[in-house]
């Protein structure tokens, strides 16, 4: 047992061992390579680690207590350098441990199964590519290789977006309209790419893979018969530990070509990856809020740059942090931005985006006469309307009007949220439900009644408002909802969405959900009921992703355009002519980019200002605040941190938006600088300040606390 080696292990996050163990083995394992290591009394799975072993002659570690590595699973080929440095610089960018983001990158099953066992699995990896290439060499003999899907023409403005992924290095902005067909340009670059050298490999990260089969579909369309089926396999928290092991080895076997998947896909070891495509960059499901709150965006960036590889972010409406990025070169951009303004087809045009001022409609109107005539008319047309509103449920409140209780959740500082279907109350938030009481609770008024609207109330009210109405056929109009509430059954959103793209629904309701990813060709009337909240909202980030949202859902809108007249977007506003409804109208997601930008920069906002926040969970609002306000003050005495004081503002604890979730208190720090490196610097000389300040007695109930570097809801 000669060999000491390095090996990382997913210790739990606030524990002191952050770094690699060092173990004895008698081979030399080279680093990446998989083992089984004891720890206490558990055995664990560990990754062998490049950081050279502690040396003792210091006499720190007792060289008679080095335990020796139970096994290593050899088979599997080592993880390489560059997924070593990805998880490296992950853990250390987003401050959590390495062994912790290295083992939640690896499929959870591969912790539960023996060597063998893994060994079993790789060789019917390697049996079913083995049998794909016979079959396609034979075939190969008689005929050559034929692709039976035809292709499609390419617009001009998709050769012109090809055209120049070709000549750059990127990283690619694609800004393209909804339906100005970018998934055919990422097909086409990931088809290029893959037919550039004999194992090549791409990556194609989606938001959320169970919203876009529709995605899923088209790349295996397009490369099953040429790669065979394996070559494509999907990598989401959707599946089973038993299909995600096989997508994982797939992948790191290089028999997989093609890898879709979610934000977690960015940590899978691909070997011979050649290109990273981001589909809706902007979408926030790609920051993870969990573990390492990392940013799959972001990291697919990293990574494209260690791998000397090309990355494609598309987006109709991009994050204004990778538009400012795009800006030209000349002006400091980084990324180069590949514009596809128009949308493929004859009934190409965007729809009408139509602003009705509700200060003109009858007072407490849900659904303004305008837009219900114009409703009744697409569905006498026999055509589809999609209308959504950002909550769910039946009323957000229930109030009694004799002595003003609302129904707050006991455990949150929420509102609980009234859902007619089964005569509840829910807690958005914990969750804690329970049957609506018969009368007031604090003075028995039995006469407690809603207040405002959810989407189950809206779906109630339109029935109502459009039971006159007959389909083309005579028959009623059919009204379905897609929600949260409606969606929970596994299989539900695909059922329901079916039945919408099957034309079997004429009125759409849902939440935002609806308004995003999907290709819904019938649909010509969109409308947003209420989306003036976001306006107001404290968070700065909120009129970009009301912009974004009402941009896509507009895109939902007529892309099979309607017989009749062009389709529309409709949107009920107390603000009519706010610049953000203004923009819309126009489609013009460059000015509104321009004046948000404008805004932040003159706000020293992100992307002009760097930040972090640490939150804190306590017992007490108190416990939590003291652990955050201790730490900041504690700050100014350690000398790495005091160097760079100049360059950080560490504002003072606040209690979170929801400060009370479960019966647990929160608050949070900002941490700002505009210097990345900075902040990077700081927050690393800063952790063990925190970790120390639990101990402090102000800081009694404290639970937990987490850093979150780039945040995205402040
Ligand atoms: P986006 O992803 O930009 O919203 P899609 O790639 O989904 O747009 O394209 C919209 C529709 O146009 C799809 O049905 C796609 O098959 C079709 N399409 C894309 N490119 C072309 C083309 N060059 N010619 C004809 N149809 C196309
Ligand atoms: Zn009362
Ligand atoms: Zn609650």
């Amino acid at each position: 047992m000669t060999n000491r080696i390095a090996v990382l292990l997913h210790t739990p996050a606030h524990s002191q061992i952050a770094g690699a163990l060092t173990y004895l083995s008698q081979d030399a394992l080279a680093a990446g390579t998989l083992v089984r290591v004891p720890l206490g009394q558990r055995e664990l799975l560990g990754v062998v680690w490049d950081a050279a072993p502690v040396d003792d002659a210091s006499g720190s570690m007792d060289p008679s207590k080095l335990r020796p590595v139970t096994a290593a699973l050899h088979d599997l080929p080592a993880l390489n350098a560059h997924w070593r440095a990805l998880i490296a610089f992950a853990a250390n960018y987003y401050q959590r441990s390495p062994g912790e983001v290295a083992l939640a990158a690896l499929p959870p099953q591969l912790r539960d199964l023996s060597s063998v066992q893994v060994a079993r699995r790789l060789k019917k990896t390697a049996l079913a590519r083995a049998a794909k290439d016979q079959h396609s060499s034979t075939e190969e003999a008689n005929t050559p290789p034929q692709m039976t899907t035809e292709l499609v023409a390419l617009s001009q403005e998709q050769t012109g977006a090809i055209d120049q992924f070709h000549a750059h290095p990127g990283p690619f902005l694609l800004f393209g309209a909804t339906g100005s067909g970018k998934t055919e340009v990422y097909l086409r670059c990931c088809a290029d790419l893959l037919g550039g050298s004999d194992h090549a490999q791409v990556l194609v990260m989606v938001p959320e893979i169970n919203l876009t089969p529709q995605l899923e579909e088209r790349f295996k369309a397009r490369f099953a018969e040429q790669y065979g089926p394996l070559a494509v396999v999907s990598l989401h928290s959707g599946m089973t530990p038993a299909q995600r092991l096989a997508s994982w080895l797939g992948a790191h076997c290089g028999a997989a070509r093609i890898v879709l998947g979610t934000r977690m896909a960015v940590f899978a070891s691909i070997p011979n990856l050649k290109l990273i495509v981001v589909d809706e960059e902007h979408d926030p499901s790609y920051k993870s809020h969990e573990g390492a709150r990392y940013s799959a965006r972001d990291l697919a960036i990293y990574r494209g740059r260690l791998e000397g590889i090309k990355v494609l972010l598309g987006s109709a409406t991009p994050s204004l942090e990778t538009w400012y990025h795009s800006r030209p070169p000349q002006e400091g951009g980084r990324y180069l931005r590949l514009h596809m303004p128009s949308r493929i087809g004859e009934h190409a045009q965007l729809p009408l985006v139509r602003r009705v001022d509700m200060n003109h409609q009858p007072k407490g109107c849900v659904v303004s006469p305008p837009l219900l005539a114009a409703m009744m008319q697409r569905i006498a047309a026999g055509e589809q309307c999609m209308v959504f509103l950002n909550r769910r449920g039946y009323a957000p409140v229930l109030t009694c009007d004799a002595c003003d209780w609302k129904s707050n959740c006991p455990h949150c500082s929420a509102y609980r949220v009234f859902h007619k279907i089964d005569r509840t109350l829910r807690c958005h938030h914990c969750g804690l439900t329970e049957p609506v009481p018969r009368a007031c609770p604090d003075c028995g008024n039995p006469d407690i009644t809603t207040l405002g609207r959810g989407t189950e109330r809206l779906e109630e009210q339109l029935a109502l408002l459009l039971s006159g109405v007959t389909r083309p056929d005579g028959s009623a109009v059919r009204i379905a909802r897609i929600d949260a509430d409606t969606t929970r059954l596994k299989g539900a959103l695909q059922t329901q969405l079916a039945q919408v793209h099957a034309g079997e629904v004429d009125v759409l309701v849902g939440t935002q959900m609806i308004a995003k990813g999907h290709d819904f060709r019938r649909i010509t009337l969109v409308a947003a009921i209420n989306p003036d909240g976001a306006l107001f909202s404290s968070d700065f980030r909120s009129p970009e992703r009301l912009f974004g949202l009402l941009m896509q859902a507009a895109g939902r809108a007529g892309r099979e355009a309607s017989a009749t007249c062009r389709s529309e977007m409709w949107v009920q506003t107390f603000l009519p002519t706010h610049p953000l409804y203004e923009a819309l109208k126009n489609h013009d997601y460059p000015a509104f980019a321009q004046s948000q930008l404008n805004e932040r920069q003159l706000a020293g906002m992100p992307p002009f200002c760097f930040q972090a926040l640490v939150r804190a969970e306590a017992r007490t609002q108190e416990a939590a605040q003291a652990f955050l306000n201790l730490a900041s003050a504690a700050s100014a005495h350690l000398p790495e941190c005091a160097a760079l004081q100049a360059h950080i503002t560490l504002y003072p604890a606040v209690p979170m938006s929801i400060q009370r979730v479960a019966n647990v208190e929160r608050a949070q720090m900002l941490v700002e600088s505009a210097s990345r490196t900075a902040l990077q610097r700081f927050l690393s000389a800063w952790q063990p300040v925190l970790h120390d300040q639990r101990h402090q007695p102000e800081c009694k109930g404290l639970l937990r606390w987490a850093v979150d570097v780039d945040p995205l809801l402040i």
